[in-house]
């Protein structure tokens, strides 16, 4: 097997161990320790029936996974997608493991799935699939246990079902269960877009610090879901930076004159995809990943940029907006190319830093201006980049290395002073 085989071999959870390891020996950490921070706490695999439309009975198979609780509740979103395994659930909860600590926040991580095709599913299927699925989990989530949120193909309207059955089940309505509900049962103002918002801000410091005018820049965004669309978006109305590509599943557009992204969202609301807007060249998403452009933003799926594409990349910083985008070998291959990457873990945080909020603001129905939410985001994203830069420079390492450090240092703190319990 070669080198480029081997990384398509890793899996996503292969991936989240190698980090935790390299990390975790330079630490020097107790190798009890270090294999407790290499596994999940807890798993949940569920079986469970739903009635479709045609009055057939579906069995689906969802999961919950617990990764790490040492610095608070758990926390972690549920992503439905016909390839959902339990081994990419437990990387993505190891995954918010890590980024609620580098964060700062008080959690743990957690993250779910259901393996299903949303595409093919009608809206009462989708309702009824949630429901089932919240009830087979209720066991262990809970306000002040392990709070879901969106993730891939789940959104405020899902959010709000699982609320609605969770608080079915206890009798009284019970908002703080899940972030990223709708704003008349307890959502927060700015939610929606809040992931991207952390993307900007984060890419907006790395742009500060080597010297890049976002007003100037060109930007290429693969994916154009909640993430890809919203920083897509955000870059152009707020940074003025020009959008010269974007993708989605079937395959992307570019022009050198720059997109709207919000005309393109429209576009793919009408017809179920980015392809054929007009003024635009069609491109592929591999062609996408190597773009001549200034800023990356890799929005889609986890392993797009690989040994096999990393050396031809054209970006000077890659920002993640989705988890795990980059595999360990392209990431050695960007650092020695100069590219900034900066890593998912920080990256994409202010969706959860904006659940976070949603959460204070449920459990004390107390709630915030749009103004008050944006403010407090760009102070944690800025304040976590700025700790996480510094760590690099110190430690010669690039921006992941770092992050985890900043992370790992955390929970390893909780873990000594909190003990090993009996
Ligand atoms: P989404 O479902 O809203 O959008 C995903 C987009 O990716 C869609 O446009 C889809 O067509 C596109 N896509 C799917 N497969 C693709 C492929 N093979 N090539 C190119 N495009 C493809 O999802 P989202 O919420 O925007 O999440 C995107 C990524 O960001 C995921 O990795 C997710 O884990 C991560 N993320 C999301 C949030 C959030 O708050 N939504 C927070 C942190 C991280």
């Amino acid at each position: 097997m070669n080198t480029q085989e081997a990384a398509n071999e890793m899996s996503a959870f292969d991936i989240a161990q190698a980090q935790i390891e390299v990390v975790g020996k330079r630490l020097r950490l107790d190798p009890g320790l270090l294999e407790r921070l290499k596994r999940p706490s807890r798993e949940l695999t569920v079986n469970f029936p739903v009635r479709m439309d045609d009055d057939a009975i579906k069995v689906f198979t969802g999961f919950r996974v617990q990764y790490n609780q040492v610095l608070g509740p758990f926390k972690g979103g549920i992503r439905y997608h016909p390839d959902v395994s339990l081994e990419e659930v437990r990387a993505l909860a190891a995954w918010m493991t890590w980024k609620c600590a580098v964060i700062g926040l008080p959690y743990g991580g957690a993250k779910g799935g259901v393996i299903c095709n949303p595409k093919e599913m009608s809206p009462g299927e989708l309702e009824r699939l949630t429901r089932r699925f919240t009830s087979e989990i209720s066991i262990i989530i809970g306000p002040h246990k392990d709070i879901p949120a969106p993730d891939v193909s789940t959104d405020a309207q899902v959010m709000a079902w699982i609320m609605d059955t969770y608080s079915m089940n206890q009798g009284y309505s019970v908002p703080g269960v899940v972030t990223g509900k709708p704003l008349v049962i307890g959502g927060s103002k700015g939610r929606e877009e809040a992931t991207a918002r952390g993307v900007m801000y984060a890419t907006r410091e790395a742009a500060k610090n080597i010297g890049m005018d976002l007003s100037d820049a060109t930007i290429a965004v693969q994916g154009f879901g909640n993430v890809g669309y919203n920083a897509a978006r955000l870059f152009k109305e707020e940074c003025s930076s020009k959008i010269i590509a974007v993708s989605d599943s079937r395959g992307g557009i570019h022009s050198s004159r720059g997109l709207d992204p919000k005309k393109v969202k429209l576009h793919k609301e009408r017809t179920g995809s980015v392809l054929g807007f007009p003024d635009s060249n069609q491109v592929t998403n591999e062609v996408l990943l190597e773009m001549d452009c200034d800023v990356l933003i890799p929005a889609a799926l986890a392993g797009s940029i690989t040994v096999s594409n990393a050396p031809r990349l054209k970006t000077r910083i890659v920002a993640e907006g989705a988890n795990g985008p980059t595999t360990p070998e392209a990431d050695g291959i960007l650092f020695k190319k100069g590219v900034t990457v900066i890593p998912d873990i920080l990256c994409n945080a202010g969706g959860v830093t904006v659940s976070y909020f949603e959460w204070v603001q449920s459990l004390q129905h107390f709630f915030w201006s749009i103004e008050e939410v944006k403010k407090r985001l760009e102070d944690v994203m800025v304040k976590a980049f700025e700790k996480v830069w510094t760590t690099a420079q110190e430690e010669q390492v690039d921006m992941r290395i770092a992050a985890y450090i900043v992370a790992m240092k955390k929970v390893v703190e909780a873990y000594r002073v909190r003990g090993i319990y009996p």
